[in-house]
């Protein structure tokens, strides 16, 4: 199940991405009779937080179920498409550094001894399709394809056995990287929290794919290709720190909060982005991330 957060005929709405098309959750919910069941969901889409909501409610979830397996022809898009960020403005975007130790070492780094993490602006968002904007001034850009984990349920301390049921879903994330600032910044002992923030640096998407229908997000292959040539072939699986613990070590220090994102971490394959270049990042089970590269 694919749920996308959609700009059509300048309105917000939801989708449900089918084999047959994407189908408008909230016309579905109106012609099926679902509309008041729904209300308090479909007032939260102002908030764009309505995708989150889909992921972790079992009823929603199975009149989306009906709707996938019904595909009411009225209920199709078939007007010209703009994707949004599944979440549309996250607390935060936390992202794991050098948690693949093919990346780790191809940065010259060894494996990190604990869950090595950050933040990026949620400011950097954008969705599918939209244009990675590269200023002329910020030297050498590189994309990092990742698996995006949405949380669905606050906590602090959080147990490893516990994990999961905090999760709401995933999606793909590109942690695009200023990389010339990232290391003139490490090297001055700062920060380098500019070098991974700047406006759309942040793409995500195209979905969101509820928990429940992701059987094993520790076992997901992951293919980054630029222009269609491979450049990152691997697999969530190799990952230093699983998507358990990552959640186990982030919560030790700050309650997650429905909405937050955490990007899991790149492997290796590292290489620049210039403008002209179109980046695509695929997992399993998620879709296609895809995003022009310009110049801003
Ligand atoms: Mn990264």
């Amino acid at each position: 199940m694919k749920i996308a957060r959609l700009l059509v005929r300048g309105k917000e709405t939801l989708a449900l991405d089918t084999p047959a098309g994407l189908f408008d959750i909230p016309a579905y919910f109106e012609r099926a009779g679902l509309a008041r069941v729904f209300q308090d969901r479909l007032a939260s889409l102002e908030k764009g937080e309505t995708a989150l909501a889909c992921s972790i409610d079992g009823t929603l979830l199975s009149a989306l179920e009906e709707l996938e397996r019904t595909t009411p022809g009225e209920c199709l898009i078939d007007s010209p498409v703009q994707y949004l960020p599944p979440v549309r403005r996250p607390g935060r975007i936390i992202a794991i550094g050098r948690n693949y130790l093919a990346h780790a070492t191809e940065t010259g780094y060894s494996a990190p001894r604990e869950v090595l993490f950050f933040c990026k602006a949620p400011s950097c968002l954008v969705g599918h399709n939209a244009p990675i904007r590269i200023p002329s001034w910020v030297g050498r850009v590189d994309p990092e394809g990742e698996l995006a984990v949405i949380i669905g349920k606050s906590g602090r301390n959080i147990p490893e056995e516990a994990a999961f049921e905090h999760i709401a879903g995933y999606s793909i994330i590109n942690d695009v990287t200023a990389r010339t600032m990232q290391e003139e910044d490490r090297k001055r002992h700062e920060p380098w929290f500019r070098s991974k923030s700047i406006d759309t640096f942040a793409p995500m998407g195209p979905f969101l794919v509820p928990a429940g229908y992701v059987s094993d997000p520790q076992h997901l292959s992951l293919v980054t290709r630029v222009n269609g040539e491979v450049r990152q072939s691997s697999n969530t699986s190799s990952m230093i720190f699983s998507i358990a613990r990552i959640v186990v070590h982030v919560s030790k220090f700050m309650t997650l909060e429905p909405g937050d994102v955490i990007a899991t971490g790149t492997p290796e394959g590292i290489r620049p982005i210039v403008p002209g270049d179109v980046v695509e990042i695929e997992i399993e089970s998620l879709g296609t991330l895809s995003n022009p590269v310009v110049a801003e």
